[in-house]
């Protein structure tokens, strides 16, 4: 099994994908904890996605998409995998649609995690109290969520095109909607 999660920032998604990959036994693939990760080891990816990070803006194309080449190509992906917070933008999921057909694969699905704008901003300073996120301060998250409307929301319609897309109502209990992605991709 093979998904993508989209949804804006602060919808749950890496939550939903952390329970559902779990439970499928598939790697779960972030590429938001792969890139603080870098931050707090320094090394050089870190360093060149810092600054793009800390103002809510994406990191450039190329450094995702080696991470995402690199992650795909581990022997333990093979099984399958959730994408979290990649293909941000449609140039992404090109790159994504090319790295599929060189590997003979596809994406069995695209779920689309929706949370109204003025419930993400409530949960994005909430987790910023919890977690210390650097990027989850009030301008920063305005920022996100423009980031997310200009850049992102096209793909779901780029998904839905595809037919692969499902819409999940992000708002409510966290096992309620853990049940309906996983009933909504038995079906
Ligand atoms: P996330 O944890 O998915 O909310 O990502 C946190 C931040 O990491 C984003 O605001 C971006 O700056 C960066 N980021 C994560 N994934 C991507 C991506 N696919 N393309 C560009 N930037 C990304």
């Amino acid at each position: 099994m093979r998904m993508i999660f989209l949804g804006p920032p602060g919808a749950g998604k890496g939550t939903q994908a952390g329970i559902i990959s779990e439970k499928l036994n598939i790697i779960h693939v972030s590429t938001g904890e792969i890139l603080r990760s870098a931050i707090k080891n320094e090394t050089e990816l870190g360093k060149q996605a810092k600054s793009y990070i800390d103002k809510g803006e994406l990191v450039p194309d190329r450094l995702v998409v080696d991470i995402i080449k690199d992650r795909l190509s581990q022997s333990d992906a093979e099984s399958g995998y959730i994408l979290d917070g990649f293909p941000r933008n449609l140039e992404q999921a090109k790159v994504l649609d090319d790295i599929l057909a060189s590997m003979s694969q596809k994406i069995d699905h695209a779920i689309n995690v929706d949370v109204p704008d003025n419930e993400l901003v409530v949960r994005l300073l909430e987790r910023a109290r919890k977690e210390g996120r650097t990027d989850d301060n009030e301008t920063v998250i305005k920022n996100r969520l423009k980031v997310y409307n200009e850049s992102t929301l096209p793909l779901i319609n780029y998904y839905k095109e595809k037919n692969i897309l499902i819409d999940i109502d992000g708002v409510g209990d966290i096992d309620e909607i853990t049940n309906s992605i996983l009933s909504s991709i038995r079906k």
